[in-house]
């Protein structure tokens, strides 16, 4: 797995403010170190998470002061896309440090359907190379190419990939 946690500035609030989001505080993975000494796997909530949001929230650790997601770094997403609300959270990265992918959780069952979904969707794959999916099980999708849900030519799941690959 990639690393799922870019290095970038720290989160610049001047046009948009995470609350009442803090769906990173549930999906994504950390290592131990990252929030030391703690860790946590995909889908776990941190354990400094309380249902007002972080309890630690002025003295978070600096992955959690740096970390953005795509709706959070890009002024331009939509307001519906943030992730509470659209139900993906979004991760734009660079393959070799050139090819622009993206990779994408899906946070509740049923949501790549939704027309903030199918519009995120499309954004990704408009705008990188390669766009993956990791669904509420932990299996992993790949969208490829100009993606629209009614054409599952263009949905290419890994394991399909792998096969191919395997021929
Ligand atoms: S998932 Fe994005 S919008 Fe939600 S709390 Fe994390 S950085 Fe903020
Ligand atoms: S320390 Fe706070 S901001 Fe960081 S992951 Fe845990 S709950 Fe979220």
């Amino acid at each position: 797995m990639p690393d799922l946690i870019p290095l970038l500035p720290e989160r610049n609030h001047q046009y948009r403010d995470c609350r009442p989001c803090s769906e990173c505080c549930w999906v994504l993975p950390l290592a131990v170190g990252h929030i030391d000494p703690h860790s946590k796997s995909l889908g776990q909530p941190c354990n400094r998470l309380a249902s007002g949001g972080c309890r630690i929230h002025a003295q978070r650790f600096e992955l959690c002061r740096r970390f953005q997601c795509t709706w959070l770094s890009d002024s331009k997403w939509n307001d519906s896309w943030r992730p509470d609300l659209s139900g993906l959270l979004c991760l734009r990265e660079w393959i070799d440090e050139q090819v622009p992918a993206a990779i994408v959780y899906e946070l509740r069952d049923g949501v790549i359907g939704s027309p903030e979904a199918v519009e995120i969707l499309s954004e990704l794959c408009r705008t990188t190379v390669s766009v993956t999916v990791i669904g509420r099980d932990d299996s992993r999708q790949r969208l490829v190419g100009a993606w629209k849900p009614d054409e599952a030519k263009n949905f290419v799941t890994l394991g399909q990939i792998r096969e191919k690959s395997a021929a």
